[in-house]
């Protein structure tokens, strides 16, 4: 909601023209409560949850080669009737916990100063604060996510979002409702460190969640643009950790990889790593590739 009730005021309180985008912010939101705008949250969430992963779910079923040879486990192969089982539980969590926790967290994002007027913030600002929340939140994650490794959080909460040790796209918000209520603490950390502009927000809780069902895709994509974020961890070295499963002691982090490499908790990863290079230069064959590596590596994977 703004202090002025016309573009004429606005341009007046700002000394000088609206640029185009803050035309549109204007007209958009004038008339919103900030309640309200903080509320597309919810709307964001349930879009991007619900059609980010299709692609994935497509190459899943038709096996087409041209994709299929990246798949990261491609014995493991769900039904249809099992991923949309495993979207039907996410959108029952989300109606039940996000939602309502999204509802009533409000005050908070009052509270640490999140500012939905004009000016927009410009670009930079935008990135800066987005890299900024993306390291809180890798950081603040990787130790909540060592901890639900310990036994009493595996077995209590953490095993849920284990029950896929070869995730999928719409396994990326698959978990125990405590699990996900904990885990909102490192999302939000970040924007309360350093508050900025609703846009900021939305953008945050957006690419926060694009970023997390790329990680659960089960494809290791060469083409993907997050092959050019610096320490970017990505679909392979996330898929590593659920095939281990609950003895992992590697590759917590959510989204890069510098804390497990700081922290040591990198090692069976990386002899995972070393394995399949010897083994590729080995084998010449393409899409089998992947299938027969992580068989002969099963022993090796387990015992770690
Ligand atoms: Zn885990
Ligand atoms: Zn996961």
């Amino acid at each position: 909601m703004f202090p002025y009730q016309t573009l004429q005021d606005a341009e007046a309180a700002l000394g000088r023209n609206l640029t185009f985008v803050e035309t549109l912010w204007f007209n958009y939101s004038a008339n919103k409560s900030d309640y309200f705008l903080y509320c597309h949250n919810i709307l964001f969430l349930f879009l991007l949850f619900s059609f980010v992963p299709l692609p994935l779910l497509y190459f899943e079923i038709k096996r087409l080669a041209g994709f299929d040879k990246y798949k990261i486990q491609p014995k493991v192969r769900l039904s249809f009737a099992e991923m949309t089982r495993c979207y039907r539980d996410v959108m029952r969590m989300f109606f039940l916990v996000v939602g309502p926790l999204q509802l009533v967290s409000y005050p908070s994002i009052k509270m640490i100063g999140i500012r939905t007027g004009l000016p927009l913030p410009s670009g930079w600002e935008i990135i800066s604060q987005l890299a900024v929340y993306f390291m809180v939140e890798d950081y603040t994650n990787y130790w909540m996510h060592r901890f639900l490794h310990g036994k009493w959080g595996y077995e209590k909460i953490h095993r849920v979002h284990h029950e896929y040790t070869a995730p999928i796209g719409y396994a990326a918000p698959y978990a125990h409702w405590a699990e996900v209520l904990i885990l909102g603490i490192p999302s939000f950390l970040g924007p309360a460190l350093v508050p900025g502009h609703m846009i900021t927000f939305w953008l945050w809780i957006a690419l926060r969640q694009i970023e997390a069902i790329d990680t659960h895709s089960g494809y290791d994509f060469p083409w993907s643009l997050t092959k050019y974020i610096p320490f970017y961890g990505g679909a392979e070295y996330h898929d590593y950790h659920h095939y281990v499963g609950g003895q992992s002691q590697s590759n917590f982090a959510s989204v890069f990889t510098y804390c497990d490499y700081l922290y040591r908790t990198d090692k069976g990863y990386r002899c995972q790593k070393k394995i399949l290079q010897k083994l590729k230069g080995e084998s010449s064959n393409g899409s089998e590739q992947n299938g027969v590596y992580y068989n002969n590596l099963t022993q090796g994977f387990k015992s770690e």
